[in-house]
C-alpha cells in the first residue's frame, strides 16, 4: 500500500510496497506505454515535525519504439525515488518534495511514483545505435538492406548529378 497512515509512521519507519499496471489511472496523461507493471518498494520515515522521507526503488519495462525505424523496443526503467513529503511550504521549492496538508492523516506516495516514472523513462529510444532507420522516400526499413531508391544528393552535387543524368540519356 502506498497510502500510509501517519499514526503508523509515529511508531517508526514503514515498509512500503506497491504495484501499478500501465492502465492505472495514476499514469493517465503520461505519454508512456508500459510493458510491465510498475513495481515500487521502499521505506518511509518521519524526519522532524511534518516532514517525511521516502526512499524507494521503482522498476518497470516500457514498450518503446525506435525513433528511426519504428521497431518495438522494450526498455527497462529503473529509478531510485528520494522524496520529501512536507507540510512546510518552504520545503516545496525542491522538485522532489511533495505537499502534505497540515491536517493530513495519511501520506499518499502515489504522486511521487507518477513523477519519478515520468523522469525515468527515456525520451529518445533507438533499437541500436547504428539503426539506419526508414527510407524517407519509400518507407522501407534500411536495416534490411538498400531499398533501391536513388541516394539523397547533397545540394552541392545536384548540378553535377543532373549533368550525369543528361550524359546517360
Ligand atoms: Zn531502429
Ligand atoms: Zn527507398
Amino acid at each position: 500500500m502506498l497510502q500510509v497512515d501517519l499514526r503508523e509512521l509515529a511508531r517508526g519507519p514503514v515498509e512500503t510496497q506497491g504495484q501499478f499496471t500501465g492502465s492505472d489511472p495514476l499514469f493517465e496523461g503520461l505519454d508512456v506505454v508500459l510493458a510491465e507493471p510498475v513495481r515500487v518498494a521502499g521505506r518511509l520515515h518521519a524526519a522532524g515535525e511534518g516532514r517525511f522521507y521516502w526512499r524507494a526503488s521503482l522498476n518497470t519495462r516500457m514498450a518503446g519504439q525506435c525513433r528511426r525505424c519504428l521497431a518495438p523496443v522494450p526498455v527497462p526503467v529503473a529509478a531510485t525515488i528520494d522524496a520529501l513529503f512536507s507540510a512546510d511550504p518552504d520545503a516545496l521549492e525542491d522538485p522532489s518534495s511533495y505537499p502534505l496538508a497540515p491536517d493530513a492523516t495519511e501520506i499518499d506516495l502515489r504522486p511521487a511514483v507518477r513523477e519519478e516514472l515520468l523522469l525515468a523513462v527515456p525520451r529518445w529510444v533507438v533499437c541500436r545505435d547504428d539503426c539506419r532507420g526508414l527510407c524517407p522516400r519509400c518507407g522501407n526499413d534500411l536495416n534490411a538492406g538498400p531499398c533501391g531508391c536513388p541516394p539523397a544528393v547533397d545540394q552541392r552535387w545536384k548540378g553535377l548529378a543532373g549533368l550525369q543524368d543528361k550524359l546517360r540519356d
